[in-house]
């Protein structure tokens, strides 16, 4: 199938001590069946007096609901259908590596606003892993187990990340100017970071090291709504080159695929955070990042846009607007097959509904992913 809609997921976190503490109520609801999400409208406190709905901004709440791919109840860990990190791999990670060894590119990103659960998804804990270190440790068992002697497997792995607009190594962070690297386009292979430190790795222990190295390296800055809240969008990315040698015929193709997963920045308005100064400045630079992607998604969810998969007018794709969706252009709306998971909190009515109605639009978006299969000799 040469062309496929983005796959959307949503995923939902439980209480932290501090909604508990306010004694926040959950505005989540999902039908394992339909795989529908309801956000619900908050209640004023006096329910039963019969006041419906809060009023935000002279408008009444409603209740919503949205359907997507599938959806991770992660809300209650005694309930039944409680989805962990693994089944969160089961049903996406290891669906995309399959695809990888296929030899298409594959792009995973995780949405939301701050604390919703995007670095536990992608990354996760030592004891709770998430996507990547799961995709790395099922990336070389499957090469482990499939030896044998017509097969080669090269491996690779960058990471950096877009912090206010530029580009930061995070394996080799630099301590002199210049701090940050550009960005130039190769007409083969698109938009790529000029000189990013780019390693080859032999074992999970190894691309390990490497992934907590980059992970260190992560600016960090303190907001009010979240004091390791993380800023920046990281951008995890492996590159799985096979080389098959058919001995009978004496012929040698190679097949390459590129693993990106990715860590958006908090995708709440620097408002809601009562971000000052600097921070502001970095607010507006990173929602200039996340604004872009809201309208390159939106560009490319327009149906006038895609009849048939074919876009009549690539030039109103704003994807050069932005660091971030120049670097992912291929993944959001050309070579590449993508999944987005939206993390949600479980009782933040406004961030909630804005995280769905963006991530409702992203399945909209096909792209045109192709094996990506060479004959060498
Ligand atoms: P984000 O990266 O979106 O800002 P985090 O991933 O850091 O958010 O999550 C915020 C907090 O919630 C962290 O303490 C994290 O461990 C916890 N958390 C998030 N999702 C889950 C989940 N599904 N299960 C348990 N804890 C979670
Ligand atoms: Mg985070």
């Amino acid at each position: 199938t040469p062309g496929g809609n983005v796959k959307v997921v949503v995923r939902v976190r439980g209480f932290l001590p501090r909604e508990i503490e306010r004694g926040s109520e959950c505005l989540i609801a999902m039908d394992p069946h339909t795989q529908a999400t309801t956000l619900r409208a908050p209640r004023t406190d006096d329910i039963d007096s019969g006041r419906p709905r809060l009023q935000s901004r002279g408008k009444i709440l409603e209740d919503k609901t949205f359907t997507f791919d599938r959806s991770f109840w992660s809300y209650d860990e005694t309930d039944e259908s409680y989805a962990d990190q693994e089944d969160v791999y089961n049903s996406l990670g290891e669906e995309f590596l399959d695809h990888n060894f296929e030899g298409y590119h594959t792009c995973i990103f995780a949405y939301g606003q701050t604390g919703a659960g995007k670095s536990y998804t992608m990354m996760g804990t030592a004891e709770r892993p998430g996507l990547i270190p799961r995709t790395c440790e099922d990336l070389f068992q499957r090469i482990e187990e499939a030896q044998c002697p017509d097969i080669t497997y090269n491996v690779r792995v960058s990471y950096f990340e877009v912090y206010n607009e530029h580009v930061r190594d995070l394996l080799a962070p630099r301590t002199d100017p210049p701090y940050y690297l550009k960005i130039r386009e190769s007409p083969t292979d698109g938009p790529y970071v000029k000189d990013l430190t780019d390693v080859p790795v032999k074992s999970f222990a190894e691309i390990m090291r490497y992934m907590r190295k980059g992970d260190m390296s992560r600016t960090i800055a303190s907001t009010k709504m979240n004091d390791t809240s993380s800023r920046s969008h990281a951008v995890f990315t492996i590159m799985l080159k096979q080389i098959h040698h058919d001995f009978s015929t004496d012929e040698t193709t190679e097949r390459t695929a590129r693993i990106r997963l990715v860590d958006l920045a908090g995708s709440e308005r620097a408002k809601s955070t009562e971000a000052t100064g600097q921070r502001l400045r970095e607010g507006s630079n990173i929602n200039k990042s996340l604004t872009t992607l809201g309208r390159v998604i939106a560009a490319l969810a327009d149906p006038r846009q895609s009849r048939s998969g074919i876009r009549r007018n690539k030039d109103v794709v704003p994807y050069r607007d932005s660091i971030l969706t120049w670097l992912l252009k291929d993944s959001l709306g050309g070579n590449s097959k993508t999944a987005m998971i939206a993390c949600i909190s479980p009782s933040d009515y406004e961030e909630t509904l804005s995280t769905l109605r963006y991530a409702d639009q992203a399945k909209h978006i096909r792209t045109r992913a192709v094996v990506n299969q060479d004959h060498v000799s």
